[in-house]
């Protein structure tokens, strides 16, 4: 009885030091669960975000466990970590792995302490929000309204209202986002409920629509308008735009691993499980944290840009994520999430007979 008491005081004693608190939400972004007007985060609840926020910073930390691992030349990490991150020249120097061990733990210090973003450049407080609808879609022959909301007159013609495309600033904003993103009809401005300031994005169809009518886009930071702001979409959460109903919460690790031997890889692949199988819903908070923390300029790959695609290209896009470069991997979000959940695996699950873990480095679950 006594040892069994002592063994749990110990047990406890262990798991308190590992589990490191981190903010609330509430004061790491500005966010309203009372809502689902606004952005508001009504639908996710307070409790989801923040274990979904905790399951990221998790994730953060076994980032850096895994460039140590690296240093420390465990097989797995290295595996790992020269697919995703140097696959032309390995193996990995002093300074690209302080880059990426940086990286991880500028956003895992970032959740812990809340504190200065965007590469250092902003100290107000960022929001989250869990739908597009902060951003009201308008087009250019909709009244201008101030940093009030109020619309004004137009002075120089007889006082009908000042509208959008009467401003040049505005006018100029269009003709920027609108070439800079290659769009084929102009950019329309969108208001934002929460900054009281215009922002000029792509179409997304009709009325009222907005980044999240896209098919399985699940979010997006914007440093435009300050402060900057998280967007998580209802795909992120497993559900559909309607945000009724509950939201489908994967934890970290609760898809199970459905491994084939590494010999294999290059031979039968039908049907065989893949990283992207088994990602947890906090995959895309982190990708989404990289761009907030270390800022756009650090979290842009050279064009063709952030790659998402774990085996294959995507649209526009012909690299994938298991074999890219280290200029361009050092830089894609996705790479930092991807290969943190592969080594959440590696590390926590249990090994097989023989010791052999559970690996990605294929891009495919592997075990021996
Ligand atoms: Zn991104």
């Amino acid at each position: 009885m006594w040892s069994f008491l002592y063994a749990t005081v110990i047990v406890g004693l262990v798991a308190s030091i590992a589990a490191q608190n981190i903010k609330p939400v509430v004061e790491l972004f500005q966010v309203d669960f009372t809502t689902n007007n606004q952005g508001g985060c009504n639908y996710v609840a307070q409790a989801n975000m923040q274990q979904i926020l905790q399951d990221a910073y998790d994730l953060g930390t076994i980032g850096s466990q895994l460039v140590s691992d690296y240093k420390n030349n465990v097989v797995e990490a290295r595996r790992l970590l020269d697919s995703f991150f140097q696959v032309q020249n390995p193996p990995m120097n002093e300074n690209e792995l302080e880059d990426i061990s940086g990286a991880y733990k500028q956003v895992s210090d970032w959740i812990l302490n809340g504190g200065p973003y965007d590469n250092e450049s902003r100290d107000n407080t960022p929001f989250l929000f869990c739908f597009h609808n902060w951003l009201q879609k308008k087009t250019m022959n909709d009244p201008a309204q101030d940093e009030n909301g109020e619309t004004y007159p137009n002075v120089e013609s007889g006082g009908a209202p000042f509208l959008i495309r009467d401003s040049e600033v505005y006018r100029n904003m269009q003709q920027k986002e609108t070439e800079e993103a290659e769009l084929d009809t102009p950019a329309p401005p969108y208001w934002s409920y929460k900054h009281h300031a215009y922002i000029f994005d792509r179409s997304y169809g009709g009325p009222n629509t907005g980044m999240c009518s896209r098919r399985k886009y699940a979010g997006g930071t914007q440093h435009v308008l300050n402060p900057s702001s998280i967007t998580l979409c209802p795909f992120f959460f497993g559900t559909t735009n309607a945000r009724s109903g509950g939201i489908k919460y994967v934890a970290r690790r609760s898809v199970a691993p459905n491994p084939i031997p590494r010999a294999s890889v290059k031979t039968g692949l039908k049907n065989a499980q893949t990283l992207s199988d088994v990602t947890p819903t906090a995959t895309t908070l982190l990708h989404e944290l990289f761009h907030l923390v270390s800022g756009n300029e650090l979290t842009t790959p050279p064009p063709p840009g952030e790659v998402y695609g774990l085996l294959k290209g995507e649209g526009g896009n012909p690299n994938k994520i298991v074999g890219l470069d280290f200029d361009n991997a050092s830089e894609n979000p996705e790479s930092f999430a991807l290969a943190a959940v592969a080594y959440d695996y590696t590390l926590n699950w249990p090994p097989d007979n023989a010791g052999n873990r559970i690996e990605f480095e294929a891009g495919y679950t592997t075990q021996g």
